[in-house]
């Protein structure tokens, strides 16, 4: 009945939502776990203006990026495709670097790209970490004006930092020596990491603020919870998670504070709103990382606690409030948006689906498989309820090789979302099929050079 009401509401809300372009705010955390916000089920981080934005919008239970460590996953993000299609992944060198020469190639369509050729104003605040030489920042790739740090904050570490997990522990701004840019200048070295999540904020209500007639896109995303943690002053030692939850605490306000802007400004009908993360929880960090809740493992990992995350859309009076287990994912954001501003999509190859008839008129989900790369290389892929690990590597550090599956692993995620019952010996019709998905997708691939490999 919900589900009835829903589409009978999204025919004339469709029509609203073309009839006028939304502005568009995409909020991307560093590493924030699938069970770290108190909407996704975290018992000691409060996070009451997410918890708000998830009953005003929808959250989705099964929302997936395309890679599970930063530098392929915004580079799904921002294009639509795997990354395989466009070199921003490699087995060897898993992100980029500050030695790195290589970036997110001119040829590549951004969201900012098709979104500003649409009349749109063009904003990018935060983690780029698509390349940080001029040719590659945010404003050579569709966006009008850049605010933050190119890459990870736990970047470009001076030589008399100690070593290992010490720097992590009671970590210091001047050990950390990255830069933070405004467009293409450094405006600040170290950048201040204690206030990035705040001037962030700030930087986003300004622009909310001083918008002219067209709309807006503001891609926000946070360098934390990334190691090193850090938090303001007002922040420090709030959370009974600890250092962790002072810092998704942060981010919580932060959030509330975009939404009350939009809410204040009477805007909030006319904006999309997302919010999720890059990839999981960091465990090697202990407890400065965070929790994939009951999902298998985190960050660097094909499991799903790796690549599953926390996400919500919210757009008020348009989209119908509840909570959504069709399967979703980052690279669906490029089409989604370009169905919803009357964009062109790129001329190439795309791996994303429009979401926007789940959004907006109840419908059912249109993506029904994902493949879980692992650098340049098919790990696992997930088909309907069913999903196949062909090979498994735990974590970001601590397993040194791969371990192969033939037959593969594979696991029903309806039944047992924490992946621990293999069920492959009764289903090799399931794994057959999955086996056929996966070789039909590697013939779409066309090798091209690693970016990341070069410096
Ligand atoms: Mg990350």
């Amino acid at each position: 009945m919900l589900r009835f009401a829903a589409v009978l509401l999204g025919v004339c809300l469709v029509d609203s939502v073309q009839a006028k372009p939304p502005n568009v705010v995409v909020i991307f955390c560093d590493d924030l776990g699938y069970g770290d916000l108190g909407c996704f089920g975290h018992p000691t981080i409060r996070t009451p203006h997410l918890d708000r934005m998830a009953q005003e919008g929808q959250r989705w239970t099964e929302f997936y990026v395309a890679a599970c460590v930063c530098t392929p996953s915004r580079a799904a993000l921002q294009t639509g495709r795997y990354p395989i299609r466009n070199g921003m992944c490699s087995s060897r060198r898993r992100v980029l670097f500050p030695d790195s020469k290589g970036g997110l190639p001119a040829t590549e369509v951004t969201i900012g790209t098709m979104l500003k050729a649409g009349g749109y104003a063009t904003h990018a605040i935060g983690k780029w970490h698509l390349g940080h030489l001029p040719q590659f920042l945010p404003t050579s790739h569709g966006y009008d004006t850049y605010f933050g740090i190119p890459y990870s904050n736990d970047m470009d570490a001076v030589k008399n930092a100690p070593r290992g997990r010490a720097r992590f522990n009671e970590p210091k701004i001047e050990y950390f020596n990255v830069p933070l840019m405004r467009g293409e200048e450094i405006v600040e070295r170290p950048a201040d990491q204690h206030t990035i999540t705040r001037r962030f904020t700030e930087e986003a209500v300004k622009i909310i603020q001083a918008r002219d007639e067209n709309p807006f896109f503001i891609y926000l995303a946070h360098n934390l919870p990334h190691v090193p943690l850090f938090v303001s002053d007002e922040f420090t030692d709030v959370s009974r998670r600890g250092l962790y939850g002072d810092v998704i605490e942060e981010i919580d306000l932060s959030v509330g504070t975009i939404l009350n802007t939009l809410r204040t400004e009477g805007i909030a009908e006319d904006t999309l709103v997302v919010f999720t993360s890059d990839n999981g929880p960091w465990n090697s960090f202990r407890q400065q990382g965070g929790s994939a809740g009951l999902l298998r493992d985190g960050k660097g990992s094909t499991w799903e606690g790796g690549m599953r995350e926390p996400t919500l859309f919210w757009q008020p009076g348009k989209i119908a409030p509840g909570v959504v287990m069709d399967m979703g994912s980052t690279l669906d954001l490029l089409p989604t948006l370009a169905a919803l501003s009357g964009s062109k999509l790129p001329k190439t190859t795309l791996d994303g689906h429009d979401l926007s008839p789940v959004l907006f008129e109840g419908r059912p989900g249109p993506r029904s498989t994902l493949f879980y790369y692992h650098g340049a290389e098919v790990y696992a892929v997930r088909s309907g309820m069913y999903k196949a690990h062909f090979k498994t590597k735990t974590s970001y550090v601590g397993q040194k090789e791969a371990e192969v599956h033939d037959p593969p692993l594979l696991y029903h995620l309806g039944h047992d979302p924490s992946e621990e019952y293999n069920i492959a010996a009764d289903h090799p019709d399931v794994i057959d099929a999955i086996r056929r998905l996966r070789k039909e997708h590697e013939a779409s691939i066309e090798r091209v050079p690693s970016q990341l490999e070069l410096r």
